[in-house]
């Protein structure tokens, strides 16, 4: 029996946590105790009914697996490891009788359970999204265990709809796993790839027997530089692939041993070799996986070479972009269609370039954006249109969607020549830069210049800038949204908390100051809301992990600072102090990670204005007397790209946007900057290229690891190594953190070296951020007498 055709619409996957957050709201609910399992699941249920209805209106068919059963409760990882019941080691005895991972367990893995820490969350490929890492090790039992998978897929067949479960791939998910603690060095989980594969096998056969006819397997890490070595002929992917293959197709219908016809997808750049693009693709071809998908927005078309040799394999053209939330452009994407068609001589579908995972779900449900954006726009709901329109027009021509072409026509032109789009000042501004613009005085000259003006003593202590927005913080904002306390009230209380905020940091005795940023709803949104060419949404939430969810703000235009928006704080803040008081902003690097920037010209285009909006509020805060100013990036490595080849053109002009927002200041102003998330490692010599004065780093929960890679590289600037893990409510001792400053003064030249936090207070409450940073100041102390 031959497999189903593919269907000639279809999508990667779709945002998951309901249009009004349903899901996270029901998940919240359900740890907290307001709602028990039972409940949960029934609202889990009422999202995915209501996805396959409003995906089946957007133009998807339920019947011929174009919607994928993608439906994580928490991660698409972690529901991996629960259908091949991987558990790692320390979480053994929350298995099944089978074998299994339930509902609760999962939540365990996901959460930890007081004793057990969590699965390490981490950033999937270059995305503001994080899964839970895998642990796997040489014991570790896989097991074909997709009982809730299954049982989705089941339940909407009974409701007439033929779903396509998506899972992990077994590269993939083995190369995104770690060694279990206590593996011996240097394991790699790779080496289980036959234990997985075997369980792989029996999952689709499970799958076909609840009634899929497709399957989607998600192999992104193939677009890695480890993963793409795999992809070559011959090499380990092949391998793997012809044994998933090998089984027959079930018929649909009945399930005698049969295997699920296999889509195998790529996503976030070129699978495989790029120099090759499409040879990945045509591997996966030749040993019977019946349809592959490549990433056509990220990743570079396939050769026609690699088209041919697809034969028979039906290949889904992602051509709809799932990572940012630009309407398509209707008419170049069908000439590529019609291209690869009559290249590959086979049929072509349409797809997303990724799950939409990455996206809002519906501009429709936007109100408070400016009214020229919505046309430009397109989220979830729009694309699976779009996908939907375009495989029409394959189909059928493109006199068949005449109208939608126009409509997609007229609202790109109508950006195009949009006022502010492209704003001549801005441009002539960025086209007059020269390299004196990104460089400051010498270093050593700056560190005299700054030590006479601040007179700070050795080991200065001081925090990354928020202090813990409490419950009051967040009414009072959204009192002042509602409009139900007057502006000049909310400025008020804001004076207030500010006050508060500097007066406990004298009474703890910090030696520079921050103003607690209470007027801060969110880090970036903040800045977007003050600069020109940013939107800010009204429900544009993307899932961030778990529950968490994030509302990227959205860059359409040149970017420029209408007016000075942080002195007014920073000014107030300092005129309550004698000490120092750190002016803060956030950096041109996260400001650019964090929203959904514009695809019209090149991101160190938009960076080097976003970079000179900065550079004008720090001429302004040094204007108003500040003597130090911290310019965050903690973003920086999430935007590294994946392959090594492409990564010294980042960080080259992240670096530059950064010294361009940065090198105006005066020679006496201390330029800080704050990196967090991330191991650093490997970009040491990028952040020793963003030349700030200091440099706070997330250390604490490593034990500092990071302090022998600085050393070792001869980082000559001021570093705070954090030394307090502001990510749990737990008081770090006064000995604990003395022990960590002693580690960093082992590796750190003294004149060097701050003591302050991991990063911001503001998901800390004040009790214990209080008690934390007088053990800090207390250890500080007491390391300055000894020395
Ligand atoms: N200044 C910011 C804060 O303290 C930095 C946050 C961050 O690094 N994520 O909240
Ligand atoms: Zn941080």
């Amino acid at each position: 029996m031959t497999a189903k055709t593919f269907p000639a619409a279809t999508i990667l996957g779709y945002p998951r946590i309901g249009p009004n957050r349903e899901l996270k709201k029901a998940l919240e609910a359900h740890w907290s105790g307001r709602l028990d399992e039972d409940g949960l699941l029934f609202e889990a249920r009422k999202v995915q009914d209501r996805t396959v209805r409003r995906l089946v209106q957007l133009g998807l068919d339920a019947a011929d697996s174009s919607i994928p059963a993608d439906f994580a409760l928490y991660d698409q990882v972690l529901d991996t490891t629960a259908a091949l019941g991987a558990l790692p080691s320390r979480f053994a005895d929350l298995a099944d009788s089978d074998g299994g991972v339930g509902t609760a367990a999962s939540f365990v893995l996901a959460r930890g359970d007081g004793e057990r820490p969590p699965l390490e969350l981490t950033k999937w490929f270059d995305t503001n999204y994080h899964y839970l890492v895998p642990e796997i090790g040489p014991e570790t039992c896989f097991a074909a265990v997709a009982h809730q998978l299954a049982g989705i897929v089941r339940r909407q067949k009974d409701r007439g709809a033929v779903l396509r479960p998506v899972l992990v791939g077994p590269v993939t998910y083995l190369l995104l796993a770690k060694a279990e603690d206590g593996a011996p060095a240097g394991f790699d989980p790779l080496t289980r790839i036959d234990d997985a594969v075997a369980a792989y096998v029996g999952i689709l056969g499970q799958l076909a027997e609840a009634g899929a006819e497709w399957v989607q397997l998600d192999e992104p890490g193939l677009s890695t530089d480890a993963g793409a070595a795999l992809a070559a002929p011959g090499g380990l992917v092949e391998q793997v692939y012809r044994k998933l293959a090998e089984a027959p197709v079930a018929a649909p219908g009945r399930h005698a041993n049969g295997r699920p016809a296999l889509l195998v997808t790529t996503g976030y750049g070129t699978a495989g070799d790029p120099a090759r693009a499409g040879e990945a693709l045509a591997v996966l071809a030749a040993v019977g996986v019946e349809a592959v998908h490549a990433d056509l927005v990220r990743g570079s078309l396939p050769s026609a070479e690699a088209l041919r040799a697809l034969g028979g394999t039906r290949f889904v053209a992602g051509i709809v972009d799932g990572r940012n939330v630009w309407r398509n452009n209707l008419l170049s994407s069908l000439d590529v269609l019609e291209d690869l068609q009559a290249q590959s001589g086979a049929a072509v579908s349409v797809g997303t370039s990724t799950s939409l995972l990455h996206v809002p779900h519906d501009v429709a449900a936007e109100s408070v954006l400016p009214a020229h954006l919505p046309a430009w726009l397109s989220f979830a709901d729009q694309k699976v249109r779009e996908a939907a329109v375009l495989a029409r027009g394959l189909a059928e021509g493109r006199s068949s969607i005449a109208a939608e072409l126009q409509n997609a026509e007229a609202a790109l032109r109508s950006r195009a020549k949009y006022d502010g789009v492209v704003s001549p000042a801005v441009r002539q501004r960025t086209a007059a830069l020269g390299e004196a613009d990104f460089t400051r005085g010498p270093a050593e000259r700056r560190a005299e210049l700054q030590q006479a003006r601040l007179g700070l003593p050795v080991l200065p202590t001081t925090t990354i800038g928020s202090f813990p927005q409490t419950g009051e913080v967040r009414r009072a904002r959204a009192a002042a949204q509602k409009g139900s306390i007057t502006e000049a009230e909310y400025e008020q209380f804001l004076k207030e908390e500010i006050a508060r905020v500097v007066a406990l940091q004298e009474e703890l005795g910090l030696d520079v100051l921050v103003h607690g940023e209470p007027e801060r709803n969110d880090m970036v949104q903040y800045f977007a809301e003050n600069f020109d060419g940013f939107a800010a949404t009204g429900n544009g939430w993307v899932q961030s992990y778990g529950s968490r969810c994030t509302r990227p703000s959205i860059l359409w235009g040149d970017v420029s600072r209408p007016a000075a928006f942080t002195v007014p704080w920073t000014r107030y803040a300092q005129s309550l102090t004698r000490r120092p008081l750190k002016g803060m902003l956030t950096g041109p690097v996260t400001i650019l990670a964090w929203s959904f920037v514009r695809d019209d010209q090149p991101l160190a285009e938009t960076a080097n204005q976003v970079a000179l909006a900065l550079r004008d509020e720090i001429a302004d805060l040094e204007a108003a007397g500040t003597g130090i100013v911290q310019v965050d990036e903690p973003a920086l490595r999430e935007l590294l790209p994946l392959r090594a080849a492409d990564q010294a053109a980042y960080l080259d002009w992240s670096v530059r946007a950064f010294r361009l927002a940065t090198s105006g200041a005066s020679d006496a102003t201390q330029i800080h900057t704050h990196l967090c998330y991330s191991e650093f490692g490997e970009v040491i010599a990028a952040i020793a290229a963003l030349d700030a004065d200091v440099t706070s780093i997330e250390a604490a929960r490593s034990r500092l690891e990071v302090v022998a890679d600085l050393a070792g590289f001869g980082f000559r600037r001021g570093i705070g190594p954090g030394v307090y893990d502001i990510h749990s409510p737990r008081v770090p001792s006064r000995e604990e953190i003395a022990g960590l400053i002693e580690t960093a003064l082992a590796a750190i030249p003294v004149r060097q070296l701050w003591i302050n936090p991991d990063c911001g207070l503001k998901t800390r409450g004040y009790e214990e951020t209080a008690a934390s940073l007088r053990n800090v100041v207390a250890a500080a102390k007491a390391a300055r007498e000894t020395l």
